[in-house]
This record gives C-alpha cells, sequence and structure tokens, in this order.
C-alpha cells in the first residue's frame, strides 16, 4: 500500500495551509487510479479539514469562530498554556479521506484540503496512504 509523508512548515499561530497539492502529489506517485486516499496529521495541536478554498475569508470566519468558541481567558489546567489549540485540534479533527477516481482527487468544485495549524508557526509534517 503506498504511503509517505510531507512537510508543511506555518508561519503564524493560528493558520489554514491548502495543502491539496502535495495531496494529490501523492495520489500521482502512486500510480493509484480508482482508490482511497487518506491523509493523517500526527500532531496534538493541528487538525486536517475540507472546506471551500476559493474565498480566502472562509479560512478567516471559520478561525475567528473557532476563537470565539474556544475562550482563551478560562481555568485551563494543562500547565503547557496551549489549551485552546488541543480543543480545536479535536473540534476539526486529525484526518481527512478522498476517493480517487481516474487518478485525480474527487473533491467538489470549491473543496481544499487545509492544514489547520493552532500552536505555531511550526514545522509539521502530514501522513498518506493510498489504497
Ligand atoms: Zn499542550
Amino acid at each position: 500500500m503506498p504511503a509517505g509523508t510531507f512537510a508543511v512548515s506555518t508561519s503564524q499561530t493560528m493558520q489554514f495551509v491548502d495543502i491539496t497539492a502535495q495531496v494529490q502529489k501523492a495520489v500521482d506517485a502512486s500510480g493509484i487510479v480508482d482508490g482511497i486516499c487518506h491523509v493523517y496529521n500526527p500532531h496534538t495541536t493541528a487538525g486536517l479539514t475540507i472546506n471551500e478554498g476559493a474565498d480566502p475569508a472562509v479560512q478567516t470566519d471559520i478561525l475567528t469562530a473557532l476563537q470565539k468558541i474556544v475562550p482563551m481567558n478560562h481555568p485551563y489546567q494543562h500547565l503547557e498554556g496551549n489549551s485552546p489549540a488541543h480543543i480545536m485540534a479535536s473540534l476539526v479533527g486529525s484526518s481527512v479521506t478522498v476517493f480517487i477516481e481516474n487518478g485525480r482527487l474527487q473533491l467538489g468544485t470549491w473543496q481544499k484540503i487545509f492544514f489547520c495549524e493552532f500552536d505555531g508557526p511550526r514545522s509539521r509534517k502530514v501522513f498518506w496512504r493510498i489504497s
């Protein structure tokens, strides 16, 4: 089963990074034309999501809404001080699955795959596996 990793480096505390091209490159390298692509993020303060990539305002809106949902000022017990990032990571989830047809990721017209940084900037990695 073809598998691998690629690097994602983030430049802001909270940031969406469009990784669709890297995932499609993994599909191309796999040689699999009809199958399933699994993408997995192994970090506890980052996540993965699929959403609109056409208007960057959507990414901003999701990030600002997450900041409303998860308060910065709360009596968190985790001493590292980054509990909001851990909670946001759980809210968006740590993996996505996309079907592959004719060698292409079967995303909707406006969909992109995003790496979601919640405790950057950092050097991150993403795992993929294709079956
Ligand atoms: Zn922590």
